[in-house]
């Protein structure tokens, strides 16, 4: 088959399928027309992924990796086959296909689409501790034709960056959605997407506070200016306790399932859920809204809004305090 900028040539099963729901990829050489060949250095598993590895194998660390590495072999991809996500990588550029000129060979980049849809060789997983969702490897990986990619910046470290790039999708659409809104809910609030969210909300205008689910996190919030609730988004009962914090955008961040409903709740009538989190179910959400009667409009987050990874780094450089937090969970 000809090369396609999509990457249709590259599925091996089910045969028709983009990569994104192919079962298997090719992951073998020599690059097609358009291609780039990456050198990857890290992974960074899609939170929901992780949290759903960590569960799966009670954090062994061997037998995390063991996973890992089974995953990547028999799919020729890193898509978890429970929670259906992916993350992304970095790496260095070591080759680039016929008919295309960016970028360049030796470019340090980050992959800006999902690991779900790009082939991929680990050589070794050799010193990951399975303590964090990044995972230091070798190995390569191949971009498509349109595939999007951001140059890593050199004036942060490769963790942090590559822990902003991840979920630069949701501070692009809270910027987007929070201009018309006057009160933003962020839903795991602590985490990467969620402090984020918070920054952007609070940028566009809106008044932005976050539910989270422990003290520790919500002083880690509060400390940035944010108003923060203690609750279990998966437990409805908690969030009925909370009606008086409903929003008009209320945005879930969190990394795990079950929490569709509270999201919901949360909502104002007539206002907007956005699902950034990869741990949703449809299902549960439409169903939810009418079991309970609620007429709100539900967003699904993409990973892709244009200029998103310029809109996370400039949030970093704009707001010390933000820069701060990552800096101390990434480096
Ligand atoms: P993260 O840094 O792990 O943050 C998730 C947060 O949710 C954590 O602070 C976590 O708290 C909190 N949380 C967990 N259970 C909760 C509960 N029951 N109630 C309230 N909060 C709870 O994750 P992230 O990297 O920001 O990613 C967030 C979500 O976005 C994940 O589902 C990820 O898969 C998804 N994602 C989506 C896209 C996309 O394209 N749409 C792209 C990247 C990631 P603890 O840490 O204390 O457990």
């Amino acid at each position: 088959m000809d090369a396609s900028e999509h990457g249709l040539h590259r599925v091996i099963s089910p045969k028709g399928v983009l990569p994104q729901q192919a079962e298997v990829l090719d992951t073998s050489l020599p690059l097609r027309r358009g291609e780039v060949m990456i050198d990857v250095e890290r992974l960074n598993l899609d939170a929901a992924s992780f949290h759903q590895l960590l569960e799966e194998t009670g954090g062994h660390p061997e037998e995390l990796r063991m996973r890992v590495v089974s995953i990547v072999k028999a799919r020729g991809k890193m898509h978890n086959p429970a929670t259906g996500s992916g993350g992304m990588l970095i790496g260095t550029v070591a080759g680039v296909g016929e008919g295309r000129e960016e970028p360049r060979r030796g470019d340090r980049i980050a992959t800006l689409v999902s690991l779900t849809l790009t082939p991929l060789v680990l050589y070794s997983v050799a010193e990951w501790d399975g303590q964090t969702e990044q995972i230091p490897v070798e190995g390569y990986a191949i971009l498509f034709a349109n595939g999007l990619y951001a140059n890593l910046p050199d004036d942060l470290p490769d963790a942090l960056s590559l822990a902003v790039l991840d979920v630069a999708g949701a501070p692009a659409q809270v910027a987007r959605l929070a201009r018309e809104k006057r009160r933003v809910l962020v839903i795991g609030g602590g985490g990467k997407s969620g402090i984020l969210s918070l920054f952007a909300a609070r940028d566009a205008g809106a008044k932005a506070f976050a539910l989270v689910p422990t003290e520790a996190e919500a002083d880690e919030v509060r400390a940035l200016g944010f108003e923060s609730f203690v609750a279990d988004a998966s437990d409805p009962a908690a969030a009925m306790e909370l009606l008086d914090a409903r929003a008009d955008l209320v945005v879930n961040c969190v990394n795990v399932p079950g929490t569709e409903a509270a999201s919901i709740l949360l909502a104002e009538e007539g206002g907007t859920v956005l699902f950034f989190s990869m741990a949703t179910s449809f299902t549960a959400a439409a169903l939810s809204a009418e079991g309970m009667g609620r007429d709100v409009q539900m967003l699904i987050g993409s990973g892709y809004v244009p200029g998103h990874a310029e809109l996370a780094l400039n949030l970093l450089a704009a707001h010390p305090d933000l820069r701060r937090v990552f800096e101390d969970r990434y480096t």
